[in-house]
Order: C-alpha cells, then sequence, then structure tokens
C-alpha cells in the first residue's frame, strides 16, 4: 500500500515535471527525456502519451546481418583462423542479443586459450578456430528462449529415414519461408502459417518439427498439453502468450505443439454458457488469438502434432491457422530400411547383418520401435560377451523374437482412413 502511494507520487511528479519541460523548453535549450525498459506494458499509461514520451522505440533483436555487425565489433581485437567465418557464426546464433554475442566471443577466445595452454608447443599466437566457436555456442545459449524452451535441435533430414515427400512437402512450408523470405516478399506469397502433423505415435512427428527447426536455423519453442495444463487458473495461457512473444522477438522461430488434441480440444457445446470455460477451452481461445495475431508477424511457423487429429477443434484447422495437415505414416519396407541404417550408423555390424530383410520383416514397426529393435540387438550382444566386438543376426533376429510393433493392423488402416477426411487443404 504504501507502495503504491509512493510509486502514485513519484509517477505525479513526474508527469509534472515533464509538463512543464514543455514551457520551459521554450526559453531554455531543450530537454529531451529518454527513458528505456523491458517491461513496457508496465508503464503507467498517462507517461506514454504525445506530449510526455511522444515516440516509443522498440528495440528488437538482431537481425542476422547486425549479429554479424555486433560479432565483427567484439572480435576485433581477437585473431580468428582463416576458416572462421562470421557470417555462418551469425546465422547459427538465432535469438541471440548483444549479451549473448559477447559472452559468445569470450567463451570462444577462452576455449581457444585453454586449447593452447594445454598443447606443447611453444610461442604460439592466440588463434580462434572454427570448433572454438562451435563448442562456445554448445555452452552459451539466447537468453532470450532460457525458461520456454529446451535444447535447440540438432536432427537434420538425414536422421529421418523414408517419408521422402513428407520431408520436401515439409522443407518448402517451413523452410522455405523463413530461408527465402525476400522470394516470397516478391511474389507477394503468403507463407503457411501453421501445420499439422497427425499419425501414429513414433513415427517421427516431434522429429520432423526438430529437423524443420535446425534446417531453416530459426529458434525452436516447444510446449506439450502437460506443460500447459497448470493447476493454476491462467498460468497456461499465460505461457501459451509469453511462448509467442519469445518467438516474435526471435524469429525467425518455430513453435511445436506435442499432444495437440490435449491443448485444442473440440469444444463441447455452447461455450461460455456458464461462464465458467475449461482450461481446454481458455487454452483454444488463447491460441486462436495469438495465431490469428501472427498474420503481421513474419517467419514465425506454428507446427502441430497429434495422434488423434479428430480430437482437435476444428477452429484450428480453418485456412490461416493450421492451413496444412499432413499425415506421417507409419514407414513402409523402404523407409524401415533407411531408420534401421540412421540408427546402426554408429554399431559395428557383422557382415552377416542384412538390414534389407529386418526391415522386411518388421512390418508395423515404428521408427521408435526399429530405434528401439537396435539398441535391444547391441544388448543381446552384450548379454552374451561383455567383450563383443561387433553385433550379429542372431541379435537381431532375438531383439525381433522379444519385441512387438506397436501398431496393429487396424489402427493403421483407421488412421489411413482418418488422413483421407482431413481437413482444410490437403497437399
Ligand atoms: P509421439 O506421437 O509419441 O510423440 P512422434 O511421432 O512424435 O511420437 P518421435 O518422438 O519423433 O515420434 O520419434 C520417436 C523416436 O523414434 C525418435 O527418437 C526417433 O529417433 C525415432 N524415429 C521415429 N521415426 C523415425 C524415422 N523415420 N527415422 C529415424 N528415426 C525415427
Amino acid at each position: 500500500m504504501i507502495k503504491r502511494e509512493q510509486e502514485s507520487r513519484i509517477v505525479g511528479q513526474l508527469l509534472t515535471l515533464m509538463d512543464g519541460n514543455k514551457k520551459l523548453s521554450k526559453k531554455l535549450p531543450h530537454v529531451v527525456v529518454v527513458a528505456s525498459t523491458n517491461r513496457v506494458d508496465a508503464i503507467d499509461p498517462a507517461l506514454r502519451r504525445p506530449g510526455r514520451f511522444d515516440s516509443e522505440i522498440e528495440v528488437t533483436v538482431p537481425t542476422v546481418e547486425e549479429r554479424l555487425q555486433i560479432l565483427k565489433l567484439y572480435s576485433k581485437n581477437l585473431h580468428l583462423d582463416e576458416n572462421v567465418d562470421l557470417q555462418i557464426i551469425a546465422g547459427w546464433c538465432n535469438g541471440y542479443v548483444g549479451a549473448d554475442l559477447e559472452a559468445l566471443c569470450r567463451e570462444a577466445a577462452r576455449l581457444a586459450y585453454r586449447r593452447l595452454s594445454n598443447s606443447s608447443e611453444d610461442g604460439k599466437v592466440l588463434t580462434l578456430l572454427m570448433e572454438d566457436w562451435e563448442s562456445a555456442r554448445s555452452q552459451i545459449k539466447a537468453s532470450m528462449i532460457r525458461g520456454v524452451t529446451k535444447e535447440a535441435p540438432t536432427v537434420s533430414w538425414d536422421d529421418i529415414g523414408g517419408l521422402k515427400d513428407l520431408k520436401k512437402k515439409l522443407q518448402q512450408a517451413v523452410e522455405w519461408p523463413i530461408k527465402h523470405a525476400a522470394a516470397f516478399a516478391r511474389l507477394g506469397i503468403s507463407p503457411v502459417r501453421g501445420v499439422l502433423l497427425h499419425g501414429p505415435p513414433g513415427c517421427s512427428k516431434t522429429t520432423l518439427a526438430k529437423a524443420a527447426a535446425h534446417a531453416a536455423q530459426a529458434s525452436f519453442f516447444s510446449l506439450s498439453g502437460a506443460e500447459l495444463y497448470s493447476k493454476y487458473v491462467g498460468e497456461g495461457e499465460a505461457l501459451l502468450r509469453r511462448t509467442f512473444q519469445r518467438a516474435r522477438l526471435s524469429s525467425p522461430s518455430i513453435i511445436f505443439f506435442d499432444e495437440a488434441d490435449a491443448i485444442a480440444p473440440k469444444r463441447t457445446g455452447p461455450s461460455g454458457d456458464s461462464g465458467n470455460a475449461t482450461v481446454g477451452e481458455r487454452l483454444l481461445s488463447t491460441l486462436l488469438t495469438e495465431m490469428d495475431g501472427l498474420e503481421l508477424a513474419t517467419g514465425i511457423i506454428v507446427l502441430a502434432a497429434t495422434n488423434r487429429p479428430k480430437a482437435i477443434d476444428a477452429a484450428l484447422l480453418r485456412p490461416g491457422r493450421f492451413d496444412m495437415v499432413l499425415y506421417v505414416p507409419p514407414p513402409d519396407a523402404q523407409g524401415r530400411h533407411e531408420i534401421l541404417r540412421i540408427h546402426t550408423r554408429k554399431m559395428k555390424l557383422g557382415e552377416d547383418v542384412d538390414l534389407g530383410e529386418i526391415a522386411e520383416r518388421t512390418e508395423l514397426f515404428t521408427g521408435a520401435d526399429l530405434e528401439g529393435l537396435c539398441r535391444e540387438a547391441g544388448m543381446a550382444a552384450l548379454r552374451e560377451d561383455l567383450s563383443a566386438s561387433s553385433i550379429h543376426k542372431a541379435h537381431f533376429e532375438a531383439a525381433i523374437r522379444s519385441l512387438r510393433p506397436s501398431l496393429t493392423k487396424t489402427e493403421v488402416d483407421e488412421d489411413a482412413a482418418a488422413a483421407i477426411h482431413g481437413p482444410a487443404r490437403k497437399n
């Protein structure tokens, strides 16, 4: 209470002084009042009007060009190896503010110094290599996305087996508008705002969204239904709004909703009758408002994944919201072969292992099942002999016998049928 009174007295005093400043400035040299804040909405509206703080300048997160300039500035006294390309480093640092970039330069220099002091060669100059920047980047994250996102994705399109056409569609819908924004603007094409991925669990929906973010070098914000359901009223909506706000600030960004059916469930009956909207309804209306607000923003694409597309509210599937709906099917034999190849890349396989044959025999196995199968084959080899040097056909056989596919034929057929009736634009 005392604090409130004090605050309003200070605001009152500031208003009087600023109004007085106008009269004074006719006789005296002009006085300009400059104020800065990172919580603009917390400022008393009386101060934010012409005659007082007349103009407001929003200092946004630096663009890639600006990041390059900042990096040049902070590394001007550092000796960079000729392979170091600051333009590439600036490209990696989406969402980084000036302070983050300064910390990145400091960290890269520290790592180079450590490397130099560990080496036995004397009299070498401290030179920053591209590796130092790469390691520094894994240590220093964008402060803007702290608390709303987890690790920046590192999966690439090559880490996903099969789904060739789907990957191409996602590249065009998600990667192109971000990477070739100028071409879209030149032709006046408005990019897709939201993409809904649906299909059985474990078939790489999340991995696809991460790969898209990684390929587009976009900030990745991921929210799941469970995170948004809070026991405190309004907390989930606040997290949703905060995520969109941060995504706007650090664009290009991708916002990914896992378990979208929990975030935007079908509304039952006329809402608002009891004046008591459920958490799901409140989250949905916040999401709709935020997605409509994206019309003015560029470089933000919303991706969502669900196993139950029919449980999602139809309002979300209208054009302008999730206007692209893609079915992520379970892998076919060729896809399974590629997935097995990906997940055995780092494994020592015996010559008798035929991944193509295993792929033929694992119908109804999802990508996640196949990943588990490779792990299980490795474990079988270890169980047999802890000093084993490679994994053989027999170990894969044992793994196939011990595992069951997580899908059933009926489920797959039902899902595929639902995909045909998918809403909005089919691509
Ligand atoms: P859920 O609906 O349960 O969230 P999901 O469809 O989002 O599942 P992911 O989380 O992307 O599935 O995949 C689970 C695991 O399976 C990942 O670790 C991924 O490596 C592996 N996986 C799934 N599909 C593929 C694929 N096509 N290629 C390579 N790995 C795959």
